[in-house]
């Protein structure tokens, strides 16, 4: 019979302050995600005997998820398991360094980010930012792992390969970033054209079909009404795509668009801070891709800059 102990810790994002650990014992004795950093490690060391524990899993590749990871290979010997997308993920920037910052800065200028403005941000791009710890790590591709009432899910979208746990007898799921309570999980562009919010939705309803009577978020409270929190952020996304229409009658870049409407707690663009305008930037060109792949807009490549409108 599996079971599970929540174990939060501390990590150095302003606006979430904590992530959730979680400790699975059943007929393994497992780790899913591990914070951000060491703070995050010695938090989780109180909590569980370490020395026990045969291998961890990471929901997915950011930095407040996988950020304990290089603790628990170097100290412990434990292995790290991550879905081949985001293993492939993490080795193309580390391998890549120029190109993946290249295509990053085309990204974002021609998406309308003014130069000066894109020098900030970079500096809040936890990739970038993170991006030694990242070499560093001694990563494995998720395997099967055959444990009994278990089941690894790949749900893209809020990473190239996130991964859900669901744990059948107990009827939970470990959901990562993929769905969280009172947050709505930031989608981003991990690779130009392709359309991550599409995706993002689809592993939404995915999930949506299993049987789950408590939610395990990778941040904050756990989720009781799984399947009705799904629709809430399906909803959610609907709306910003609304409100964003509203916008969108004349041609009209990415960063335009970022800048005029609003983002959650009423707040716009410029009141945020450089890591929170990089990721409200992504977010936006993530649902213009979105929309022109439903055919609800089209672009135009008009001197150096993507412009979007809505399809007439
Ligand atoms: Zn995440």
């Amino acid at each position: 019979m599996n079971s599970i102990e929540k174990i939060t810790v501390p990590i150095e994002i302003r606006a979430l302050k904590t992530a959730n650990i979680y400790h699975v014992s059943g007929n393994a004795n497992y780790i899913v995600d591990t914070g951000m950093s060491e703070n995050s490690y010695r938090e989780l060391k109180n909590g569980v005997e370490l020395d026990k524990i045969d291998f961890c899993i990471i929901t997915h590749l950011h930095i407040d998820h996988i950020g304990g990871a290089l603790y628990l290979t170097k100290n412990h010997r434990i292995p790290v398991y991550i879905s081949e997308n985001d293993y492939n993920a993490i080795k193309y920037i580390t391998d890549n360094k120029d190109e993946y910052f290249r295509d990053y800065r085309t990204l974002m200028i021609s998406n309308g980010v003014p130069e000066g403005l894109f020098n900030k941000i970079l500096e809040g791009n936890p990739i970038i930012k993170f991006i030694n710890y990242y070499s560093a790590l001694d990563l494995n591709i998720i395997r099967d792992f055959n444990l009994k009432d278990t089941e690894i899910i790949d749900v893209p979208g809020h990473s190239p390969g996130s991964v859900a746990i669901y744990l059948k007898d107990i009827q939970a799921m470990i959901t990562g970033d993929h769905v969280l309570k009172n947050i709505s999980p930031n989608i981003s562009v991990y690779s130009n054209g392709v359309d991550y919010l599409g995706m993002y939705i689809e592993s939404l309803k995915k999930i949506q079909k299993y049987v789950v009577k408590t939610g395990y978020p990778g941040h904050r409270d756990n989720i009781d009404d799984f399947s009705g929190r799904i629709d809430e952020i399906i909803q959610h996304h609907q709306r910003r795509i609304e409100a964003m229409k509203s916008h969108l009658s004349n041609w009209i870049t990415a960063f335009e668009l970022a800048s005029t409407i609003e983002w959650s707690k009423n707040r716009k663009l410029m009141d945020m801070n450089y890591m929170e305008q990089n990721f409200a930037v992504m977010e936006t060109i993530a649902h213009l891709k979105y929309m022109e792949n439903n055919g609800i807009i089209e672009n135009r490549y008009i001197n150096n800059v993507y412009m979007y409108k809505i399809t007439e």
